[in-house]
C-alpha cells in the first residue's frame, strides 16, 4: 500500500487535477515543477496560487501537501528549439508532431522527479500525461510511462509507481474528475487560477478560464469545459 507521492505539478488543469487524485489518496504529497525557460512565467505563478488555495480551502487535503521543489532546467532552452521555449509560431512539423514537441522532455522530468522522490522516501509519481490529447506526443504515451518506470525502478534499485490518472480520458472527462475529487470549489479554483493557454494571456476570462481562446491548448480546454457543464446541467 501506497502512502507518499510526488506529483509533477505544471500549475495548469491537467497537473491541478491530479495534484487532487493524489491529495485523496495519499497521506504525504510532494510537488514538482521545472524552470525552462517557459515563453510564459505565468505558469510558474500560476502554480504557486493554486498550492496557496489548496491549503486555504481545502482543509481535509491541506495537511498533506508537504514540499514543493522547482528545479532549473535552462538547459533544455539550449538542446531544443521549440516554441515553448522561443519567440516562434505553433505550427506542425513534417513529422506530424507540433512544434511545442520537446524531444526527451518528459524522459528527463521523469528522471529528475524519481531522483527527488527518492531522497524524499516518495513511492509513487503522478503525472498528468494523456493519449488521448490532441498532440500525440511520443513522450506522453502509455507504453513510454511504464518503460520508464521499469528503467528507473532498475536504475535506482527502488521500486517506483508512475501514476497516469488521466491517461485514458478526454479534457471533458479531467472536468469531471476534478468535480468528483473536489466539488464545485475544486472546478471554481482550477477556472481562476490554473493556467493552460500557450500564450500566457491572463486578460481575456472565459466561463473555463483565462487565455486567449485561440491557440490549441485555450481550444482544447474550452471545448472540454462546454461538454462537462452539459453534462452536470442534464445528468445521463
Ligand atoms: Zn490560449
Amino acid at each position: 500500500m501506497h502512502t507518499t507521492a510526488l506529483v509533477l505539478f505544471s500549475g495548469g488543469q491537467d497537473s491541478t487535477t491530479c495534484l487532487a487524485h493524489a491529495l485523496q489518496r495519499y497521506e504525504r504529497v510532494e510537488t514538482m515543477a521545472f524552470d525552462y525557460g517557459q515563453r510564459h512565467r505565468v505558469e510558474l505563478q500560476a502554480r504557486l496560487k493554486v498550492l496557496e488555495e489548496i491549503r486555504a480551502r481545502f482543509p481535509a487535503w491541506a495537511p498533506k501537501l508537504d514540499q514543493d521543489h522547482v528545479l532549473d532546467l535552462a538547459v533544455l532552452g539550449e538542446v531544443s528549439e521549440t516554441s515553448l521555449t522561443r519567440d516562434t509560431a505553433f505550427k506542425m512539423e513534417a513529422s506530424g508532431l507540433p512544434n511545442t514537441f520537446v524531444p526527451g522532455r518528459n524522459l528527463l522530468f521523469l528522471t529528475l522527479a524519481a531522483a527527488v522522490a527518492y531522497r524524499r522516501g516518495l513511492e509513487v509519481i503522478v503525472t498528468g500525461v494523456c493519449e488521448t490529447d490532441f498532440s500525440g506526443y511520443p513522450d506522453c504515451r502509455d507504453d513510454t510511462m511504464k518503460a520508464m518506470q521499469l528503467a528507473l525502478s532498475l536504475g535506482m534499485d527502488k521500486r517506483f509507481l508512475i501514476e497516469t490518472p488521466l491517461m485514458w480520458i478526454d479534457k471533458a472527462d479531467t472536468w469531471r474528475m476534478a468535480h468528483s475529487l473536489g466539488g464545485q470549489a475544486l472546478v471554481d479554483l482550477i477556472i481562476e487560477h490554473t493556467h493552460t493557454c500557450y500564450l500566457g494571456d491572463r486578460e481575456h476570462r472565459h466561463a473555463w478560464g483565462y487565455g486567449c481562446g485561440t491557440c490549441p491548448a485555450c481550444a482544447l480546454r474550452e471545448r472540454g469545459f462546454a461538454l462537462f457543464s452539459e453534462s452536470i446541467k442534464t445528468p445521463s
